[in-house]
Parts: C-alpha cells; structure tokens; sequence
C-alpha cells in the first residue's frame, strides 16, 4: 500500500469535520477520492447513486477543503437547483456560501464556497477556487469541459449517479465507484423493487439517433399501440401506489393520461415547460391522492424526492444512464413501503437488465462506439416468473416473489428472438410453436373485428398479444372475417376483462 497522500495532489480531507457521522460507504468514498487525488491525478468522478447521499459526501468534500484554506466552486445543473443546493449545504453545517447568478441575494464573491449554474458559469467569470465540484458531470457540460481545459492545476471532482456517458474520460481521469445500488438496498437505504415486463414492444426497423437511443417519434408510435396495456396492468397491479409514468413523448403522455382518464383514473403531466412551482403542486397533488401519479416526458428523471411506489416504464430506451434514472425515482424508502413496483411496458429489462447489474469500472471516451445493450453482448437476460410474473434474474430457478420453480414448458421460451412469456393466466395455446400462418389468420381476424367496433387497431393488438404472447410483427393487416373458434376466444377475454373490473369495483 502507498501512502494515501503521496504525489503532488493537496490533502483536501485533512480536517475533520463535526456534524452527522458519516456510513460505510461514505467514509470509503472520501478515501478512495482521496486515494485517487493521492495519486497526483487532479479531475476524478465519484459514483454516487441515488440514496447514497451525495450532499452529505459532498459537504464532506467542501469542509476538507475549507479546513485546508481552500476555495470550493460547486456546479449545478440549472439556476432552479441553485438555492436548494445552498440549502442543503447550510443543513450540513456549511455557512460560507455566496452565488454566482445575476440579481441573487447571495451573491457574495467573498465567501469561500460559490455555488454556481452551468448556465452563469457560461455566461460569467469563474469563482476562483481550488476544489471545483460538477454535479451531474455525465451530463457533460461545455462550459465545465472549457473550464478544466483552462486549469490544469485546479482539483475537479465530478459527482454522478451514472457516470456513463461517451467523452467523460476526455474530461475525466479516474473513476471511484465507493458503493452501488444493491449494496444500498441490502442496507436498507434505498427500496428493494420489484418488475413486471407485461409488454414487449416491436421495435425492430426503430432507427437510432445519434445519441445510439430510440428515435422518439417512432418508439412513440409504437408504444401508442399499448396504452391500453399500460393501463390495465397499472389497474392489475399498481392501482393506489403513487405513480411515475415514464412516457415518450407529448403525443404519447396526452394518449396515457387520458387513457387512465377513462378507466377513471386521474394522472397528473408535467414535461420541461412546466417548473418548479407546478411541479412541486402536482407532487403536493399525488401526495395528498387526488392524481394517482405524474405522466411525465423525461423530466423527472433527477431531482424527485417525493414518495413513489411504482414506475411505469412506457419508454424504451437503450441508454442505461436514462434507464438507471427512471428507476431510481423509485427507489426512495418511505414509511411504510415495501418495495417499489416497476411495471416495465418498453423490454427495457429484457435489454439492459436489472439496475442493480449495471456497472462499469472505467469511463468512455468520446471516440468509442456506441455501446451494445447487456443483451446483445449476449449477457444472461432476467427471465419472468411463469407464475406471478415478477422478473427475476438470469439463471435463478426459484422465484424470489413467489417461489415458483418453473418446468420447461411454463418457462420463458424464445421465439422470433423475443420473450414470450407463458403461463399467468393465458390461454392453452399459448404454446411457443405457433406457425406464422396461424399467426397471420388470427391476426387478419383480429384486424376485421377490430374495424368492425372501430377500435383504431389497439383491440387488435391486445388480442394478439393475449394470445401469442407478442405483439404482432411483420404481418399483413387485410381482414379476413372470424371464424367461430376466433369468436368464442375474443368473447373469453372479453369475460375476463369484465370479471377483472368487477374484482377491482368490489
Ligand atoms: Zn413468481
């Protein structure tokens, strides 16, 4: 073992500080930052999940400093998270704040802590400091990127829940990782959860933009073919847990809340356009019960602290990062709650996995390509409970919710090179050998009944998939009207659907 402070980096953590103890994981993270600064390395990222309590760890970071007689710049993503964050510094005993934004009461460029917006910090001198704190650094920030080229000398230290992002090792020299979600949940910190994948979307021909995700409009268009989906399952599963629905776009988000709308169901919407004040109102809304839960466009991704118990993913994404997000906006524990229920419309389970098997020991650099998903590198996928429908994980027999061992037939076979999921209530004949020309009958069937009531495809869709498990793919929409077998098969859902409303009006 070298000595922790050999090299030319300062000690930024020598002064002990007052005030809450700090966990386990915080205590390493400040060793392994200063282990990693040891090394004379000068901009290092600090993993920090959700739960981990980054402010505290922070606070941690900028007392040292202080204590050292060093000046301390802490960056934050926008102007609307600046006063929260002096707040939070003033809660852990740091006091000698000022801001740098125009026309703030705080600003006071005496004081030897800055908080500054990416936004002024572009627009305005920089504070000088010694120790300079990005957060959010994945979200990699030009004026941050000018800022370390400019100050070589300077200590940065980037904090991030998913430090990801291609191009931060062209910023960035070291990654810590001093703890990760699991750890979190076995503490007892974060909320243990739980997942349904009750859809699986069809997004093959989907292009990729340029950042390697789904184009939104056409993963929009297809997730439009499973509001109803989203719906039912929430009503099956989640009726009563204050809810983020995770939607595509604005089309898609005015599709859910409006669906749930007609099952009875009032869901908030909130997107970039609406701040903080609304927010904090629609959040204040969910609390109190009367919406059931926020239908939002990527926009509460960070920066949530209400109490949610179930997710409802209906955006596919292939980017761990956004998907760890979504996630994690769950993960918060709360009195009384058990765990938190992940309804997973979009397979992002089925590609990426569990976010609680993400990890990366290195940073990217700009030049590498984009990255495969968990499944294409042909990682060992979660599988579903062919009982209760849980996801569980890859090679694990015995179903942690329920305990069901499954026997070959009601376990997940593939077919097409999708899940197709067997058992849970589905017909006899959802057997994985369905011919194509079986499939295409049923479908043009469906499709003529489906016309017929004026259904705009989705009766269609839903029909399938009760059937076969999947959603139709590559197939010809020209009716063809139903036989008597598609009638009595078409009725038995209807019964069942009927039956399960009643279920939940009693
Ligand atoms: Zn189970």
């Amino acid at each position: 073992m070298s000595p922790p402070f050999a090299g030319p980096g300062f000690d930024l953590f020598a002064a002990p500080i007052a005030g809450k103890p700090l966990r386990p994981h915080q205590e390493r993270a400040i060793a392994m930052l200063r282990g990693s600064l040891g090394k004379g390395l000068k901009r290092v990222v600090c993993q920090m999940p959700t739960g981990a309590g980054k402010t505290r760890t922070a606070a941690e970071m900028v007392s040292g400093a202080l204590g050292k007689g060093k000046r301390v710049a802490f960056t934050v993503p926008a102007i609307s998270l600046v006063d929260q964050t002096v707040a939070a510094f003033e809660s852990e005993g740091i006091g000698a704040i000022g801001v740098i934004q125009a026309n703030h009461a705080r600003t006071d460029g005496r004081q030897p802590v800055q908080v500054v917006s990416v936004q002024s910090l572009a627009k305005r001198q920089r504070p000088a400091a010694d120790l300079v704190i990005v957060d959010e650094c994945h979200l990699r920030f030009e004026a941050v990127s000018r800022w370390i080229a400019d100050a070589p000398g300077t200590t940065f230290v980037g904090l991030s829940a998913t430090p990801w992002a291609r191009g931060l090792a062209d910023d960035w020299q070291d990654l810590i990782v001093p703890v990760r979600t699991g750890e979190l949940i076995d503490a007892g910190l974060l909320s243990p959860f739980r997942v349904f994948a009750p859809s699986h979307p069809d997004m093959t021909g989907v292009k990729l933009n340029r950042a390697g995700d789904y184009d939104e409009t056409q993963s929009g268009e297809v997730m439009g073919g499973l509001v109803a989906d989203v719906v039912t399952t929430w009503l099956e599963r989640a009726r009563g847990f204050p809810t983020l629905v995770f939607a595509v776009n604005r089309p898609h988000a005015a599709q859910l809340v409006q669906q749930f709308a007609d099952a009875g169901v009032m869901m908030g919407y909130c997107d970039a356009h609406v701040d903080l004040i609304e927010r904090q109102f629609l959040f204040a809304r969910m609390k109190r019960g009367d919406l059931a839960g926020i239908v939002n466009i990527g926009t509460l991704t960070t920066g949530v602290d209400a109490d949610v118990r179930c997710v409802v993913l209906a955006r596919p994404t292939r980017s761990e990062m956004l998907f760890v997000q979504m996630i994690g906006r769950g993960l918060r524990t709360a009195p009384g709650k058990q765990t938190c229920t992940i309804l997973d419309h979009a397979d992002n389970h089925a590609r990426l996995g569990f976010v609680t098997d993400i990890h990366h020991d290195r940073l990217l650099s700009g030049r590498e390509k984009s990255k495969a998903t968990a499944k294409e590198r042909g990682e060992p996928m979660p599988k579903e409970c062919g009982s209760c429908g849980t996801l569980k994980p890859a090679k694990v027999r015995a179903c942690p919710s329920c305990g069901f061992e499954p026997t070959r037939q009601s376990d997940i076979e593939v077919e097409d090179g999708e899940l197709v999921e067997i058992g849970r209530g589905l017909p006899l004949d959802a057997s994985p050998k369905h011919d194509r020309e079986a499939k295409q009958r049923f479908w043009s069937m469906a499709q003529h009944v489906d016309a017929g009531r004026g259904k705009g495809g989705r009766l269609a869709k839903a029909l399938y998939r009760a059937k076969f498990g999947v959603w139709p793919a590559g197939l010809d929409p020209s009716p063809i009207p139903p036989d008597a077998g598609f009638l009595a098969y078409e009725r038995s859902r209807r019964i069942a659907y009927a039956k399960s409303q009643q279920r939940r009006a009693t």
